[in-house]
């Protein structure tokens, strides 16, 4: 079954580009893979430097009109997108699944989650407002006015084809910016589906574009184009540190949502069931390859044997497969590179004196994708390259340490900062351990950080900014004084 069969609504495959209104399409394309099977599932227009000038001209001309709209007919179309999102929402995991591997449910599950922020940020709309502001001059006013930034570039990995996407367009067109997003090579469907949405929700044209191409001509002009006010960018820190270099040169606004190396931290106090249980679920969702998946799951030595044992078990019952096979509990990963990195990484780690508990290889010839055995790992050193990098992959790394002062240390000996999660029972340390901990998530006896209310983002290399809640939209805004002298004098 060919993908466009697979959907309700065929119109939903798209293969062109959304620039200014209008679908196009061009000589120049790619091809998108399923990552289950290796089988081509389209050929996506590359629309080169040139298409990435005429987009972010389009989203200049819609800037001007959107900007002028009133917050409630912002809210108005956003929720519309939303609704549409939500009546699509089989159609929308059908693509993330085909073309980025993740299983079927979990993908209606990012659906879900991603549409979240469209809804609480059109809800937003309405409460970006300024302040009227105490000043020393008899009779003079001064106020603040909260604007859009301008014209937004979104950057996005193929992690969350679609989440990632919603997370950043819907604060900026809330707070009245006109936004181009370039998804990720691997993952353009999903992207291509969420505009026809929106030109169906009724943006004005030019204020929602979504463009496809080769990043190393894309990029440049969606950094450098001086009508680009602001890049938002969802991917590594590699990438991200380019970017803000790039940014650099026009002073522009970024937010940066860039790697992770979470520690997933067991205390002697624990409920080991319920940690056993939250690695599980943080370790495999979107078969490890999330920037807030546990990296290194740090356990304090007495518990350590009995916690372990405990995780094996659940190891050992999590099934590789095709994401649309509803007995599949992880995916593929997106590229048989990613299976190579992830395996020299394990074969690394053995080789430093790592123990393989359960899995420890490619599932690639058995299941004739890009595969790999969910896999634990007991024992390893601190020095090893997988506890120093992102895994990416379905691959639990358990180490022992002996404090609490210790393991606050190890937990922080990394230039990352995105999400640490905190099992304990004792409230003492709840508090000591979350305010040492440097990192801008911490989930407490929770393996699940993200919401659409509250912010995500990181510190240290992890990068700048926030998405979620009111700071989400609030980074799309610039301030603005006014002073007004001596109306009494
Ligand atoms: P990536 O290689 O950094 O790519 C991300 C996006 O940037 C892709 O669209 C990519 O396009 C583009 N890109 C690469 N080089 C560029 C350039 N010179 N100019 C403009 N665009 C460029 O990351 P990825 O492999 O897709 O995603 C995995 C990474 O994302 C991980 O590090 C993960 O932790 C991070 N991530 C972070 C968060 C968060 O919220 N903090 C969430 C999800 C993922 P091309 O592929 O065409 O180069």
């Amino acid at each position: 079954m060919t993908i466009s069969e697979r959907l309700t609504e065929p119109a939903l495959f798209k293969t062109g580009a959304y620039i200014g209104g209008k679908w196009t399409s061009g000589d120049k394309s790619f091809p998108v893979y399923n990552p289950a099977n290796r089988q081509t599932l389209a050929d996506v227009t590359d629309v080169g430097a040139e298409g990435a000038k005429t987009a972010i001209a389009a989203a200049s001309e819609g800037l001007k009109r959107w900007k002028k709209t009133s917050p409630f007919e912002r809210c108005r179309v956003l929720l519309k997108w939303y609704d549409l999102i939500q009546r699509y929402s089989d159609d929308l995991g059908t693509l993330i699944t085909a073309e980025m591997g993740k299983p079927l449910r979990e993908a209606k599950g990012e659906v879900a989650y991603g549409a979240a922020f469209i809804e609480w940020s059109a809800q937003e709309a309405a409460r970006v407002h300024g302040e009227t502001l105490p000043v020393a001059a008899p009779g003079a006013r001064g106020w603040t006015l909260r604007q859009p930034v301008g014209v937004v570039s979104c950057i996005t990995p193929w992690n969350f084809p679609a989440a990632m996407i919603t997370r950043k367009a819907a604060p900026a067109l809330a707070a009245g910016c006109s936004i181009v997003i370039k998804p990720a090579p691997e993952t353009p469907l999903t992207a291509l589906a969420l505009a026809e949405l929106a030109d169906r929700a009724g943006f004005p044209a030019g204020v929602f574009n979504v463009i496809c191409g080769d990043a190393q001509d894309l990029g440049p002009v969606m950094t450098g184009s001086p009508e680009v006010r602001m890049i938002g960018f969802t991917g590594s820190t590699e990438v991200g540190k380019l970017l803000m270099r790039q940014a650099a040169d026009g002073i522009k606004r970024v937010s940066l949502e860039l790697g992770g190396n979470a520690p997933f931290i067991v205390m002697d106090d624990a409920d080991l069931d319920a940690a056993a249980a939250g690695v599980a679920q943080a370790k495999f969702r979107s078969g490890g390859q999330t920037c807030v998946s546990p990296n290194r799951i740090i356990v304090q030595e007495g518990v350590a044997d009995a916690f372990v044992g405990r995780l094996q078990a659940k190891i050992a019952s999590v099934k590789a497969g095709d994401g649309f096979d509803s007995a599949s509990d992880i995916g593929p990963l997106i590229h048989d590179e990613a299976v190579d990195r992830v395996d020299a990484l394990v074969k690394s780690a053995v080789a430093g004196g790592a123990k393989v508990l359960t899995g420890g290889q490619p599932l690639a010839d058995e299941l004739g994708g890009s595969f790999y055995a969910p896999t634990l790992l007991d024992g390893g050193s601190f020095d090893l390259e997988i506890a120093r990098s992102e895994i990416f992959g379905p691959v639990a790394s358990v180490y022992r340490a002996s404090d609490e002062t210790q393991i606050v240390q190890l937990a922080n000996d990394t230039p990352y900062g995105l999400a640490a999660y905190l099992y304990t029972r004792d409230i003492g340390r709840v508090h000591r351990m979350t305010e040492e901990l440097d990192y801008g998530m911490i989930g407490v006896n929770a393996p699940m950080v993200g919401s659409a209310s509250t912010p995500f983002g990181g510190v240290k290399e992890s990068g700048i900014g926030r998405e979620g809640g009111k700071w989400g939209v609030e980074e799309f805004t610039e301030l603005k004084y006014v002073l007004l002298a001596g109306v009494n004098g």
